[in-house]
């Protein structure tokens, strides 16, 4: 097989592999065809980045598995005038994806080497929307508040009061909930005026939300 058709049957291969498992958003199916997988791994699982599978990046932290970044960027509801909020940046991957749908797309991790190296993939794949920052996200970031829709995509055992804070009236909110080590619960949290109402999606896996700031040598 010839090196282009390998790319479109591996290709076609990870698109199926979402669909069959409930991404069928076809702005968010488009976002996941665009946005290439691949430079956001490094190293040794670097051939593995069209497997729908978790891999582990630096820092001790894992990328996500694709079909669940469907499935969370898809019960986000996104709209195109929409400011979104991610924490976590970890490889960046997710909000290169959340940045094919939304205005503008914050997001931020613990880790200065993770943001570093996410911010350098996101200006040489021109994803000029996307602004990158070094802090605790679980106060969320005060100043360009409030957002349409956040991101976490670490796990709290709550989701943090800041957060919901920093949600406008009709935003939405999705993140994993429970503790770190076991099942988590996925959570859709949607602001009225009235309130908060929680939706619980389905289980999942995520690394832990973790207080200050990361050192890189961990
Ligand atoms: N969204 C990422 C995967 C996230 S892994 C991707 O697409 O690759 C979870 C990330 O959350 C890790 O990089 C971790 O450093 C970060 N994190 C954990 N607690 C945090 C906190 N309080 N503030 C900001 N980032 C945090």
């Amino acid at each position: 097989m010839s090196n282009t058709e390998d790319i479109a049957e591996r290709k076609m291969q990870f698109l199926f592999a979402l669909r069959s498992k409930g991404v069928t958003d076809k702005r968010v199916l488009t976002a996941m065809e665009n946005i290439d997988r691949g430079p956001f791994i490094r190293g040794h699982f670097a051939d593995r980045a069209y497997e729908d599978t978790p891999l582990p990046i630096a820092c001790g932290q894992t990328i996500s598995q694709p079909s669940v970044v469907g499935l969370m960027t898809q019960a986000l509801k996104i709209n195109p005038r929409d400011t979104v909020l991610e924490v976590g940046t970890g490889s960046g991957y997710q909000a290169a994806i959340l940045s094919q749908l939304a205005r503008r797309v914050y997001t931020v991790d613990r880790f200065k080497r993770l943001a570093t190296e996410a911010a350098a993939i996101f200006r040489q794949q021109d994803l000029t929307n996307i602004t990158t920052l070094i802090a605790d996200g679980s106060f969320g970031l005060p100043d360009q508040a409030p957002f349409d829709r956040i991101l976490v995509t670490a796990a709290a055992e709550d989701p943090p009061g800041p957060l919901l804070a920093q949600l406008k009236i009709g935003g939405i909110m999705v993140l994993p909930v429970g503790q770190s080590n076991t099942v988590q619960s996925l959570i859709r949290v949607t602001r009225s005026e009235f309130g908060y109402d929680y939706d619980e999606l389905r289980p999942v896996r995520f690394v832990p939300l973790v207080e200050g700031l990361g050192r890189d040598t961990e």
